[in-house]
């Protein structure tokens, strides 16, 4: 491709908001442009890029036996009324002329499930891989980092159909496999850790990390064992505390704490620690009130508290119910003297404190010398809390926990009959019986994948593409177009490059060298050939857009070194799995 004759509108000016490095570099190099808050369009080098990314995931889903097919972005709203996720707030919704609802598929289990509910009988026609690349729609709360957490976005999604858990545990297996060398082969070095299930429901699923500073996501991993989870599941173990004991303590006390409601109010005012601090949070799970207790400097993690309760759903109470119940405003919460009606969970760390503070359950005043089992019944014991760095590790006996931030690139669930119960996929087994199939769905965002790798994959010139997904494999930087014998060499390299099948951007733009080099920096493609004095000699220019040593080469045998090089470069993102 010549430059003179491409598009590639480079930016700039970068807009504030663009944070992350990927972001900034996208934007610049000419990869994206935005249309609106999380829309994005896709330019020549970065549709490039996605392409690539594109064929890694078809070629490696196809390698264990998936079949691709493509489903409509338009859902009817009356298949998610089946699963009961119509009311999801994450949808965008329209209506077509005659007022019927539909939805803009912001994942596709309720499509591909009445697709096989329709055509999937047997025992026989299992097990069975589908898969897509398609265009989704979320109306995230907070689109950001340009395609990383966007509105419109292009994920694959897999979904597998199974007899029997073990064939769902082999099939699953095989997908996490292929998600490996996917990864693997676009240059992401990505770590795998246990995760909540969200919106999608089902059962054990993970999570595939590239570890980025600019993260959304909280990864803890043990140091030891290689344990890694999101933090939003991460479990922690019960460290089994002895009770101190009360006697001695002082009676439960009342104390003003005027206007003080936070843990730093209510601290400072006390002149005490957050850890001698328990905080009460009244929560809803499945509609229904209940208290979560945790040490006042630690996170209650909502997810654990539902699955304490074999919940559905878990919310925070509103603060005229938490007025009603505790007669106070938000903020002065406590267990002493809550309805017995409210079941009280307090997090396993809490067994070893007595002698605490708490709200009063009245407006500005907390109690001191609160003691469990003296003040208020002993409550029920879980593991409530968000796990932080140095908390033990749940698996092994002495490892602990490290924090890192983290991009999520992919994400594997086993949802077992979730689906298919709910929308009556139904198959009959070798002995005539009718049982749900068994599922399991994988997504991984394409267009995540395209910022995730330019992430990881730069400095302070540009991007630095890995040749498996550079937008071309070679940039051809013509230093001087005026010079004839330097545009002779550059024209006759362009077609023996493309002759050869070299993927080549002719840099032959009437432009200073300089403003070539730095575009060729920043667009990141991997090989920079330059045609410039050295034409003298029949010479010209090899070097690694990652290392810029220049390596002089016969004009003449260019091409065949081009060739190896390539094939070097290429060696270093096989798969090893
Ligand atoms: P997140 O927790 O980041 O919101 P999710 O868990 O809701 O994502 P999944 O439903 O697991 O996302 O989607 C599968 C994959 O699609 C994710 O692993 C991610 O790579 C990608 N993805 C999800 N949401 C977005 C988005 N808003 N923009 C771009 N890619 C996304
Ligand atoms: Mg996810």
């Amino acid at each position: 491709m010549r430059a003179t004759r491409y598009f590639l509108p480079t930016l700039r000016e970068v807009p504030a908001e663009a944070e992350l490095a990927s972001h900034r570099l996208l934007l610049r190099g000419g990869f994206i442009r935005k249309l609106a808050a999380g829309v994005y369009i896709y330019l020549p080098l970065g549709w490039r890029v996605i392409r690539k990314i594109e064929q890694i995931v078809r070629e490696e889903t196809d390698r264990i036996g998936g079949v691709e097919l493509f489903m409509p972005a338009l859902v009817p709203q009356e298949l998610l009324d089946e699963t009961g996720r119509s009311g999801l707030e994450i949808l965008f919704r329209l209506k077509d002329r005659h007022q019927r609802p539909f939805t803009l598929g912001f994942t596709h289990e309720e499509v591909i499930t009445d697709i096989v509910r329709h055509t999937v009988s047997s025992y026989r026609q299992m097990p069975l891989v589908l898969y897509q690349i398609q265009t989704k729609f979320r109306d995230e709360p907070r689109p950001r980092g340009g395609v990383i957490r966007a509105r419109e976005f292009l994920m694959y999604d897999a979904y597998s159909f199974d007899t029997d858990y073990d064939a769902l545990e082999r099939t699953y297996q095989a997908i996490r496999v292929a998600y490996v060398r996917m990864f693997q082969r676009m240059g992401l070095p990505t770590i795998i850790v246990e995760a909540e299930a969200g919106a999608i429901g089902g059962g054990s699923n993970e999570e595939f990390m590239i570890v980025a500073e600019g993260g959304e996501d909280k990864v803890l991993q043990c140091d030891t064992c290689g344990y890694g989870a999101n933090a939003e599941k991460c479990e922690l173990p019960d460290p089994q505390l002895t009770p101190p004991p009360v006697e001695g303590i002082p009676p439960a006390e009342k104390v003003a704490t005027p206007n003080a409601r936070t843990v730093e109010e209510v601290t400072a005012f006390l002149n005490t620690t957050a850890d001698r601090l328990v905080k009460t949070l009244l929560m809803r799970v499945d509609g229904k009130p209940v208290a979560a207790l945790v040490r006042g400097d630690r996170e209650l993690n909502l997810y654990k508290l539902q699955h304490a309760l074999d919940g559905e759903s878990v919310e925070m109470m509103d603060a005229e119910s938490i007025r009603q119940i505790t007669n106070a405003p938000v903020g002065f919460a406590g267990p002493v003297g809550l309805p017995p009606d409210i079941p009280i969970l307090a997090d396993y760390e809490l067994r070893g404190l007595q002698d605490f503070i708490t709200g009063a359950n009245e407006a500005d005043a907390h109690l001191i010398h609160v003691c469990w089992g003296r003040d208020f019944p002993e409550p029920r014991w879980a593991d409530l809390r968000v796990a932080e760095a140095g908390d033990k590790c749940p698996r092994c006996p002495n490892g602990t926990l490290r924090e890192v931030r983290g991009i999520e690139v992919g994400h594997i669930f086993q949802l077992g009959v979730k689906y298919s119960e709910a929308m009556g996929a139904l198959y009959t087994d070798a002995e005539g019986n009718q049982k749900p199939i068994i599922m399991g769905c994988y997504g991984l965002g394409v267009s995540r994948c395209l910022a995730a790798v330019a992430e990881v994959h730069h400095d302070a010139d540009g991007i630095c593409f890995p040749i498996t997904v550079a937008p071309f494999e070679v940039v051809l930087i013509l230093v001087n177009p005026e010079d004839t014998s330097q545009r002779e060499v550059a024209e006759r390299l362009y077609a023996e490059m493309l002759q050869a099948g070299i993927e080549v951007l002719y840099d032959d733009r009437d432009e200073r060298s300089g403003v070539k080099f730095k575009d060729a920096d920043l667009i990141g493609i991997p090989i920079q050939v330059v045609v410039g004095r050295a034409v003298q000699e029949g010479a010209v220019e090899v070097r690694l857009r990652t290392d810029k040593t220049p390596h002089r080469v016969a004009a003449e045998q260019a091409v065949a070194h081009l060739q190896a090089l390539i094939a070097e470069l290429k060696r270093q993102y096989e798969p090893t799995v």
